[in-house]
């Protein structure tokens, strides 16, 4: 079997628990997908490409990928930066905000690191998921050197999944991130949107709008996430709907599309349909809107997650 790769940024996760302490774990998109297809799919080779300090948060952070299975050959060690950070506050009213401290994180620096032992690491069919978010912490300056990067992968058989994940506040125009998110478009063979990223970008508000904007480039599977509404799928000029069940029980919708993204790569990589993948995909996430967090409890995973 082929293996993953999920490259971006891991941060160290700051939540509060009462006025003066905060309890610490550590998340990210892709590293949450990570953890969630490998809580389904233990026997997929994943692995993280990210880069972090010589601090000691950055070693208790590669312990934790240790620990989450994944493989950590591709984890760099910046030796003059850190990981970045991030903290949640809950106000009186349940509203959650998040303050960031990556401007200046180790994981800007990825794009250096992406040498040939990045490129040897690959076999001909494993897959490269990266997101916008990915993108957006590339430092501006060094994303011509990360497009290199990723043609060479493509080249030597790397299978690209983007997933655009879009957070306006981490770039500086619309127009910079269109260009970013056009070019990775137009790279990846596997897309798996959510509506909202490109509602605000592109003005495109539903999935069939999405959907349309992916048969633009040259996208062999698109998957297309709304919500609690139903997912679209695009494969070989097919276009299908997948039915979800909404769920009446939402906790805290963060990292539900980083779930749903893990654990639908991880069935499609153990050659199940695109509709069975999905069916997984969503009751993954339904699983993860159950709880706070971006990682929910490993024990909410236990019964019924096997294909
Ligand atoms: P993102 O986290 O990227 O914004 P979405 O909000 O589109 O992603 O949700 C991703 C997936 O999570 C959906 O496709 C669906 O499977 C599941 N999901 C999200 N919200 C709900 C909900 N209220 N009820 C059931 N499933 C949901």
């Amino acid at each position: 079997m082929n293996k993953i790769f999920f490259l971006g940024e891991c941060m160290i996760e700051l939540r509060r628990t009462d006025k003066t302490n905060m309890r610490q774990s550590f998340a990210g998109d892709v590293f949450n997908s990570a953890v969630y297809l490998k809580r389904c799919f233990n026997k997929v080779s994943c692995a993280m490409v990210t880069a972090l300090g010589e601090d000691k948060l950055s070693t208790e952070m590669v312990e934790a990928f240790e620990q989450a299975g994944l493989d950590t050959g591709l984890v760099f060690r910046h030796p003059h930066k850190n990981a970045g950070l991030y903290a949640i506050e809950t106000d009186d009213k349940g509203e959650r905000s998040f303050t960031y401290w990556r401007s200046d994180s180790a994981a800007r620096t990825l794009a250096r690191f992406l040498d040939k032992k990045v490129l040897s690491a690959f076999k001909a069919g494993d897959l490269l998921f990266f997101s916008g978010i990915s993108l957006a912490v590339i430092a501006p300056q060094d994303r011509e050197v990360f497009w290199q990067k990723l043609s060479a992968l493509k080249d030597a058989g790397a299978v690209l999944v983007f997933d655009p994940n879009y957070r306006a506040r981490m770039w500086q125009s619309t127009d910079e991130a269109k260009y970013a998110f056009d070019k990775a478009f137009s790279m990846a063979q596997i897309a798996l949107p959510g509506v909202e990223d490109l509602s605000a970008l592109y003005g495109i508000n539903d999935a069939r709008g999405v959907i349309e904007y992916c048969q633009s480039h040259d996208i062999k599977e698109v998957v297309v996430k709304d919500g609690p509404n139903s997912v679209l799928s695009l494969s070989q000029g097919h276009i299908e709907h997948h039915t979800i069940v909404p769920n009446q029980n939402v906790v805290d919708t963060t990292s539900a599309g980083d779930a749903f993204n893990g654990v639908y790569l991880g069935a499609r990589m153990n050659d199940l349909d695109i509709d069975k993948s999905i069916a997984l995909a969503a009751k993954a996430a339904s699983i993860v809107i159950q709880h706070s967090g971006a990682i929910a409890p490993k024990e909410a995973f236990t019964d019924g997650m096997s294909p």
